[in-house]
C-alpha cells in the first residue's frame, strides 16, 4: 500500500499574491482521489515532529529562534516566507510526515510525502522556502536507529540540494546526488557527493542520459540500504523558474528510472514532492500525480 503523508495545513494560506503555490498540496490529493489512483485509506495525517529528533540534524540555537520566532529580518528574507506560527507548525508536521514515511517505505517498499523535500534548509539556517530539512532529519534518525547503514539522497529538483549537501559533506554514510540547473538558485553551490549541472534549455534526451549516469553512480554505492527521492517538477519546460525544457513525458520517465533502480536493488524509497512553478497549476499537479502513478505501477 502506498502510504502518503498529507495534512490540510500543508495547504497554508500564505499572504495573497505570494508566488509559492501551496494550493498544489490539496489539488494533488484531490486529483489522485478523483482518478482513483489512491483512496482515503492511503493517506495519513502526520503528527508534530519532536524537537529531540530534529536536533539530530539542526542547530539548537537556530531551532530556538525558529520556534520562538526571533529570527532577524535577514534570516527571514533568506527563507522567503512571511514567517508565522502556523507556518512553523506546518513545517514540523511536514518533517514528521517524512519521518513516518520511512517506516512505511521499509514495510511496503515506497512511501510519499505530498509536501517536503525541503532541501535548501541548512543545519543552522533556513533558505529558499525551507525552514527545516526533512530528508536530512529522517536520515539522521534512520542512522541513529541503525535502520540503514548507507543512505542515498537523490535530488532531481531543478535547484541544487545545497542544505542537504552541506549537512552531509563529512558523513560517509550518506551519498548526496543533486542534478540541477547550473545557472539557477542557489547561485553559490555546495558540494554534494555527486553534482550534475544542467545547462539552460536542456532537452529530454540529454537530461535522461545524464540521469542514467548519475543513478548508476548512486546505485553502485556499496551497502546502500535506503533512498530518499526529491521529485521536484520545476524541471518542466512550462516552469517559470526552471530554465530547462523537459517534457511531462520525460519527467515521468525520470521517476520511472529512479523507482526501477530502487526496486531492482530492493531498496526502500521515500519520495517528497519538492518544487514546481509552472504558470498553469494543472501542469504542476499532473506532473506530481504522475510520480504517484509511476510509484504504484512500480511497487504495487
Ligand atoms: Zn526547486
Amino acid at each position: 500500500m502506498l502510504k502518503t503523508a498529507w495534512s490540510s495545513c500543508y495547504n497554508h494560506p500564505l499572504v495573497e499574491g505570494h508566488r509559492f503555490p501551496m494550493i498544489k498540496y490539496d489539488l494533488i490529493k484531490e486529483q489522485l482521489l478523483y482518478e482513483a489512483v489512491l483512496n482515503e485509506t492511503h493517506f495519513f495525517e502526520p503528527g508534530i515532529a519532536n524537537i529531540a529528533e530534529i536536533q539530530l540534524c539542526h542547530d539548537k540555537d537556530y531551532l530556538n529562534k525558529l520556534i520562538n520566532q526571533c529570527l532577524n529580518a535577514a534570516e527571514i528574507r533568506r527563507i522567503g516566507f512571511p514567517l508565522t506560527q502556523s507556518l512553523v507548525d506546518r513545517e514540523f508536521k511536514i518533517m514528521q510526515g517524512t519521518i513516518d514515511c520511512c517506516a512505511h517505505a521499509i514495510q511496503y517498499g515506497a512511501a510519499m510525502n505530498i509536501a517536503g523535500g525541503t532541501h535548501h534548509a541548512f543545519s543552522d539556517k533556513g533558505e529558499g522556502f525551507c525552514l527545516l530539512n526533512d530528508f536530512a532529519i529522517a536520515t539522521q534518525i534512520l542512522l541513529k536507529h541503525k535502520k540503514a547503514s548507507k543512505i542515498a539522497i537523490i535530488d532531481l529538483d531543478v535547484h541544487q540540494g545545497n542544505g542537504t549537501a552541506s549537512i552531509f559533506k563529512k558523513n560517509s554514510a550518506v551519498f548526496t546526488f543533486s542534478m540541477h540547473g547550473k545557472n539557477n538558485f542557489p547561485f553559490k553551490k555546495e558540494v554534494s557527493s555527486l553534482d550534475i549541472e544542467l545547462a539552460d534549455g536542456i532537452k529530454d534526451n540529454e537530461y535522461l542520459e545524464k540521469l542514467e549516469f548519475g543513478l548508476k553512480m548512486v546505485f553502485e554505492q556499496p551497502h546502500l540500504e535506503f533512498v530518499f527521492y526529491q521529485s521536484g517538477v520545476d524541471i518542466l519546460e512550462t516552469d517559470k523558474l526552471g530554465k530547462l525544457a523537459i517534457s511531462q513525458e520525460a519527467c515521468t520517465l525520470r521517476d520511472k528510472m529512479v523507482y526501477e533502480s530502487c526496486i531492482k536493488m530492493k531498496i526502500p524509497v521515500v519520495t517528497a514532492m519538492g518544487g514546481g512553478y509552472s504558470s498553469k497549476i494543472s501542469d504542476i499537479v499532473n506532473a506530481h500525480c504522475n510520480t504517484f502513478k509511476v510509484a504504484i505501477d512500480t511497487f504495487f
